[in-house]
C-alpha cells in the first residue's frame, strides 16, 4: 500500500475489526476535496476500489468515481476524504 505517511494503523484496523465483525453498521462521513488524484484503495477498509464508469452518448466511457465493494465508502473523481465514522449495532 503505497500512502504517503497519512495512514495510521492502530485506528483504521479497530474500525476494520468492527466492521469485518459483522456486528455493526458502519456510516461514513465524507468530507469532499478538490483533488483529482485517483484512488486505487479504499481508505476506510484497504480493498481495492471499483471504478464506476458511464457511457457517454458518444460510445465512450466516463469515470464518475470509485466504490469499494466490501464497505459503504465511496468517492466521486473529486476525492472524498472521511472524516467522522458512525457505528450502529445491526439489529437482530
Ligand atoms: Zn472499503
Amino acid at each position: 500500500m503505497a500512502t504517503k505517511g497519512d495512514y495510521r494503523v492502530s485506528e483504521p484496523r479497530a474500525r476494520r475489526l468492527a466492521y469485518d465483525s459483522g456486528l455493526v453498521e458502519m456510516e461514513i462521513e465524507c468530507r469532499e476535496t478538490h483533488e483529482l488524484r485517483s484512488l486505487f484503495n479504499c481508505p476506510v477498509c484497504g480493498r481495492r476500489l471499483k471504478m464506476v464508469k458511464n457511457m457517454t452518448v458518444f460510445g465512450g466511457t466516463v469515470t464518475l468515481g470509485y466504490t469499494c465493494p466490501h464497505c459503504p465508502y465511496w468517492t466521486g473523481i473529486h476525492r472524498r476524504v472521511p472524516t467522522r465514522y458512525i457505528f450502529t449495532r445491526k439489529s437482530a
